[in-house]
């Protein structure tokens, strides 16, 4: 079967790849010639991640699926959640976010924070979520030369490690996307 993941990162898809099982062939926006634009204006991760989808799904009619996923922070009240992207601004790079996010919990002692990831799936004319999360901590510093975006200050609960310090395949079990993408798979595996 045949799938294809919303997404420009190729890091995620190289996340996500890796974890299908045989028989399922995932391909993502760098495979395709159409770029439909995936616009995140939505104000919930479930709204983005459904944006995303139809964009796809509404100009190629193909089974396909997007994620979108925010970092909750507790001292920030679940800041910057679905706005972690834009964090720093709307260029910001990973390492602007992860900078103003350090500025933000300068002397905060509560560094709790989790992942959350919303998928939602286009299956042959009908639309499903899935949903995972993962619990952990903020570093004082950036540490790790794995993963992308905000793993360098993200230690999930119960790891001495940063996600950047964890190769892909571990933090994949661990992780909110590595979570909602095997609920995913799961309910696949359940249609056939
Ligand atoms: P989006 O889901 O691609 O919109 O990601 C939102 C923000 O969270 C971006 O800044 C991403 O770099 C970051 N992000 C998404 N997934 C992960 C992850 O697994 N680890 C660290 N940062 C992530």
């Amino acid at each position: 079967m045949n799938l294809i993941f919303a997404t420009h990162n190729i890091n995620k898809f190289k996340e996500v790849k890796a974890q299908m099982p045989p028989g399922i062939e995932l391909g993502y926006l760098g495979d395709l010639t159409q770029d439909p634009p995936l616009a995140e204006t939505a104000d919930t991760l479930k709204g983005n991640a459904e944006l995303k989808m139809m964009a796809l799904a509404n100009s190629t009619r193909l089974n396909c699926f997007a994620d979108d996923t925010g970092l909750e922070v507790a001292a920030l009240n679940g800041a910057p959640g679905v706005y972690s992207a834009r964090y720093a601004g709307p260029e910001a790079s990973d390492s602007d976010n992860i900078q103003k996010l350090l500025k933000a919990l300068d002397e905060q002692t509560n560094r709790q924070a989790q992942f959350r990831t919303v998928i939602a799936l286009y299956w042959e004319g009908s639309v499903h979520f899935f949903e995972g999360m993962c619990r952990g901590t903020i570093l004082q510093n950036p540490i790790g030369n794995q993963g992308f975006g905000y793993d360098p200050i993200f230690m999930p609960e119960g790891y001495d490690l940063s996600f950047a310090q964890m190769s892909l395949e571990q933090k994949t079990q661990i992780s909110h996307r590595g979570l909602a993408m095997q609920k995913l798979i799961n309910w696949l595996q359940e249609q056939f």
